[in-house]
This record gives C-alpha cells, sequence and structure tokens, in this order.
C-alpha cells in the first residue's frame, strides 16, 4: 500500500506502534492481541484495528496480529532501511544533549552534523558528530534534509531563512519562538516548557484517581 493513503493521524501513531512491536521482537515474540498493543501504546483497540487494517494486516481472532509481517511493513513505510541525515542548529544544552542521544537506538536517523554561533562550541566533535561554524551552513548543509532547531528563540527567524533556502524540508522547532516558512516546508514544534506547564496544570486541575 502506498504511504499517502495512511490518514495522517495514523501515520501519526506508526513510530508508536513500531517502537513496541520492536520491542515485542526482541523478546522473541510473534505474534501480539490489540487489547496487549492497545494497553502498551495507550490508543484504544478500535483505533489500531482501524489503523492496521490500512497497513493490509488483519488481526486473527484468537491469535492477534504477526508482529514480523507489521514489522517489515513499518520499515518500509517509516523508511527504516535507510538512514536520515538530520542537521542540529545550537549546540548549548538541549542540543548537547541530543547529540548524545542514541536516535538509531529505534530509528534510522542520526544527526550527521551541527552549527552553533560560538567558535568556542564547534572546536571537537561532540559524540561523533561533526560540529561547524553558523557561517558555514550554506556549504557545508549538503543534501540534509531535515533539521533540528535548540537556537534562542530570537534567533530562530534568521537561522529558520537560511535552512529553507538551502532547500531544507523539515524543521523540528525546539524554541518558543512560531516560525514561518513556505508551504512546501513542514515544521514540527515542540515546546518543553509549555509541555511541562500543561502537565502540572492538569495535574493539578484534573487529577487522577491514582492511589
Ligand atoms: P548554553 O548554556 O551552552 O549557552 P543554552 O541552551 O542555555 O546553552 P541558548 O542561549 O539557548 O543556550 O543557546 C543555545 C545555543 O545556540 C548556544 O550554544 C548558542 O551559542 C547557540 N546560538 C546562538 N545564536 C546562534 C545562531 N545565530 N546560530 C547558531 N547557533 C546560535
Amino acid at each position: 500500500m502506498e504511504q499517502n493513503k495512511i490518514p495522517q493521524a495514523t501515520a501519526k501513531r506508526l513510530p508508536l506502534y513500531y517502537r513496541f512491536l520492536n520491542n515485542l521482537n526482541h523478546q522473541g515474540k510473534s505474534r501480539v492481541s490489540s487489547k496487549e498493543l492497545s494497553e502498551a501504546v495507550k490508543v484504544d483497540s478500535a483505533t489500531i484495528r482501524r489503523d492496521f487494517s490500512y497497513f493490509g494486516a488483519l488481526g486473527k481472532k484468537g491469535y492477534g496480529y504477526n508482529v514480523d509481517y507489521l514489522l517489515d511493513f513499518f520499515r518500509k513505510t517509516l523508511d527504516q532501511d535507510e538512514v536520515t541525515d538530520v542537521a542540529l542548529i545550537g549546540v548549548g544544552n538541549l542540543g548537547t544533549a541530543f547529540l548524545h542521544y542514541n536516535f538509531m537506538k529505534n530509528n534510522n536517523i542520526r544527526i550527521k552534523m551541527a552549527f552553533d554561533a560560538d567558535p568556542e562550541k564547534v572546536k571537537n566533535d561532540i559524540a561523533g558528530v561533526s560540529l561547524y561554524h553558523i557561517d558555514d551552513l550554506e556549504e557545508k548543509l549538503g543534501d540534509v534534509k531535515v533539521a533540528i532547531l535548540t537556537v534562542p528563540a530570537t534567533e530562530a527567524d534568521v537561522i529558520t531563512e537560511k535552512l529553507v533556502n538551502k532547500g531544507i524540508a523539515g524543521i523540528l522547532n525546539f524554541t518558543p519562538a512560531r516560525i514561518t516558512v513556505p508551504d512546501h516546508i513542514r515544521v514540527h514544534h515542540i515546546d518543553l516548557a509549555v509541555e511541562l506547564q500543561a502537565l502540572v496544570y492538569f495535574l493539578k486541575h484534573y487529577p487522577l484517581d491514582n492511589i
């Protein structure tokens, strides 16, 4: 099945399914029930059944889903057989943590290079990632199509413009700035402070009845 036939909401859950099924596979399990999946990934089983029907995986009653089949499908759909290179801009505290994080563990994604405006910060490689001065972005970016932004919010627009001019396709924006890009570029926005604030708010106002 072609990837573009999968609804966006389903596609967003793919990495979640993939990670859990990969774990099952490592444990030597060959099948999984929608109930088991549902509890693990916190998606209701009706949604899981509908999602999986798009993948051509029809669960059998009393058997569940074939883990190998699903993994094979996910690998192809998520391009797990190919490595996707990513550039990181801003080697501060958050950026440095990402450089040390092993994205390859679950996904074939790797930060190939990183840029910073501070010459002191780009002197040595970190965790095998080449570091360059931001002024060399145009020259070094090559055909990298995905970027992570961990610069101060005030710098987000200028950097984004440079990335757009270099033909970037997607930006994972960790700055609180709402960046503007042309329609053909995808931006995903993660504001850790806002997420944390929302969690604390919900805990206060909508406490779960955990005993
Ligand atoms: P640190 O304490 O190391 O400065 P931080 O995460 O608190 O880290 P920020 O002020 O958020 O610091 O900046 C993040 C990183 O972005 C820093 O390493 C900074 O040098 C870098 N930076 C700032 N402006 C730019 C820019 N225009 N281009 C690239 N990197 C930049």
